[in-house]
């Protein structure tokens, strides 16, 4: 069965290693000059900065993606992070453990847990019955984790996402970063005869009364199933079809930061509370030496007006102030947004991966499973493989 995936992501990349392993012919069409997507490295000062990702899998090697990898025979360290998260809440460090949040607040949250079985609550009513540094937890996580903030937020579709953070126990950094990650599909792609061609866009799928044209670069060829690593929308407008319109991206900023000596220190995330937008960062070095020559610190906001040199402004006032008295140099600031957003659809709004048609199917952000972010994704893939699979 000949099989088109279109777009190079951490989805479609996944989707077409599994398939290519058990026999499917597999083409991939990717229409910028690398592979990987948001989930890859850019080289720039002897740092391995990023498209995308923080270099984070949000569960480490516990999680969907990491369990997903090890089924394809990835070959992928995740070095599982330690502590999983730290605060830096009113100017101290502080590691966040479950008895740092007092009593009332967790009474609350299985309050509002009740509550969200019966109606739909944003966490925005949730937060204000939530004491100073629950609050400022949660926005740190929502503004880390998901580029969201509370009023963005439906309390129902963000717990399975924390049940399952708390079951796993933290994130990890894949050895080598994201593209460590691609690099592996990518070997197992090839070692099965998959061809991954680079600067070859998609430019229309026709359905037939079996399978589907593709258009991609000069050439149309006939495919038995379509996968779609590009989201609903553009898969959308490449049938002609706008079958999905009502989709929002979240946005967001990412800084990344070179210091000689280290600032955070250990591999886990430093939430930050109480900042005007930076909610969290990492210090990927502590688990890779190699991602940088030095330390790589990344921090992430999430995007609060429609005026983006206002919103760096406010990072950037923010990053003065945490990193006050450290030497550091700001190497790049990414804003993130529409086409090459944080996250194609919002946390907790994905539409899952059917489409109209037969045997044409979505992966990546914006079909994802009921996980964050890329163990998301592994989860999305799953499911469209096990359909494949029926
Ligand atoms: P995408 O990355 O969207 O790739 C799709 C590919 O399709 C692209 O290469 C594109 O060029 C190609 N394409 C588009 N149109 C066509 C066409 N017509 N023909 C051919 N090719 C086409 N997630 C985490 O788990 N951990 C993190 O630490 C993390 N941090 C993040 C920080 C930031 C700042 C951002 C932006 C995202 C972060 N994410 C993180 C999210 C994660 O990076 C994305 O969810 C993930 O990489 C998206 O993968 P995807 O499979 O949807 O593919």
């Amino acid at each position: 069965m000949k099989v088109a995936v279109i777009g190079s992501g951490l989805g479609g990349m996944l989707s077409a290693a599994i398939l290519s392993e058990k026999g499917f012919e597999i083409d991939v069409f990717e229409k910028l000059p690398f592979i990987g997507g948001r989930f890859t490295n850019i080289e720039y000062k002897g740092f391995q900065l990023s498209t995308g990702a923080l270099h984070m899998v949000p569960h480490g090697s516990r999680g969907p993606l990491a369990k997903l990898l090890r089924r394809a025979g990835a070959k992928v360290e995740i070095v599982d992070s330690k502590p999983a998260g730290e605060a830096l809440y009113k100017g101290r460090r502080t590691e966040i453990r479950k008895k740092k949040f007092p009593l009332k607040s967790r009474l609350n949250f299985i309050k509002w847990c009740l509550k969200s079985r019966f109606r739909e609550v944003k966490i925005s009513e949730f937060e204000n019955d939530l004491d100073d540094f629950s609050r400022g937890f949660l926005r740190a996580f929502l503004g880390w984790s998901l580029s969201i903030t509370p009023d963005e937020a439906i309390f129902s579709k963000i717990l399975p996402i924390y049940h399952q953070t708390v079951k796993c126990g933290g994130p990890g950094i894949p050895i080598g970063g994201c593209k460590s990650v691609i690099d592996a599909l990518t070997e197992i792609v090839t070692s099965n005869d998959g061809r991954i061609r680079k600067r070859t866009g998609v430019k229309a799928i026709k359905p037939q009364d079996y399978g589907f044209s593709v258009y991609a670069g000069k050439d149309i060829k006939h495919y038995d199933i379509v996968i779609s690593n590009i989201g609903h929308v553009e898969t959308g407008k490449l049938l002609n079809n706008e079958y999905a319109t009502h989709v929002e991206p979240s946005s967001g900023i990412k800084y990344s930061i070179s210091l000689k000596e280290p600032f955070i220190g250990h591999t886990g995330v430093l939430f930050t509370f109480n900042t005007r937008r930076i909610s969290g960062m990492n210090e990927v070095t502590n688990a890779d030496p190699n991602l940088g020559k030095g330390h790589l610190l990344m921090a992430h906001q999430p995007v609060l007006t429609n005026n983006i040199r206002y919103e760096i402004a406010q990072g950037l006032k923010d990053l003065r102030e945490i990193l006050k008295g450290h030497e550091y140099e700001i190497l790049a600031i990414q804003s993130y947004s529409d086409g090459w957003p944080v996250n194609r659809v919002k946390a907790g709004q994905d539409i899952g991966f059917e489409t109209p048609y037969r045997n044409l199917y979505v992966v990546g952000d914006g079909a994802k499973g009921d996980d964050i972010e890329v163990e998301g994704i592994a989860l999305g893939v799953e499911r469209v493989i096990k359909r494949i699979e029926e």
